[in-house]
């Protein structure tokens, strides 16, 4: 039986959102309860978006501004899974499959940590992988610059590509 060769490709996604009154707090395609929102074209949710540019990053397909621009009435108010799994199935459409993803949310509040089971199933069933390969952190900002203000939540996310050599 011959050994199975693969080519690898990590990428990198970073996103912030505004925080503000009068929205729902979506985060890893999870609703989060807390007073105030994140402000976008889409439902903002800031974690997804980053995930979706490490996505895009790692295939070298560009980034998701340019895949789904804020300008166009289709994404407004779109439920960010949506546009996670169009940029899925744009990386598998080249070969490539999602190996894992990390990521961090970089909140001062509200507390993340109930949610992350959740927020880890729902990014897994978007990316069609097992749980086992998406890790979700959370991490306030120890009150410092505009996270710890709570103006607004960032996020940051790796995701390793594979697919068949040759
Ligand atoms: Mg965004």
């Amino acid at each position: 039986m011959s050994e199975a060769h693969w080519e690898y490709r990590v990428g990198l996604g970073e996103d912030v959102h505004a925080l503000v009154p009068g929205r729902a707090l979506m985060l890893g395609g999870v609703q989060v309860a807390h007073h105030a929102g994140l402000l976008g074209h889409s439902d903002a949710d800031a974690l997804l978006h980053a995930i979706t540019d490490a996505l895009l990053g790692a295939a070298g397909l560009g980034d998701i501004g340019a895949w789904f621009p804020d300008d166009d009435p289709r994404w407004r108010g779109v439920d960010s899974r949506t546009l996670l799994e169009q940029a899925v199935q744009g990386v598998r459409q080249q070969g490539w499959e999602p190996v894992n993803v990390d990521c961090t949310i970089h909140a001062q509040a509200p507390r993340l940590a109930g949610y992350r089971e959740a927020m880890r199933e729902a990014i897994a069933a978007a990316l069609g992988i097992e749980p086992p390969c998406v890790n979700v952190k959370a991490k306030t900002a120890e009150r410092l610059g505009f996270v710890g203000r709570q103006e607004g939540i960032a996020a940051s996310a790796v995701c390793l590509l594979r697919r068949a050599a040759g």
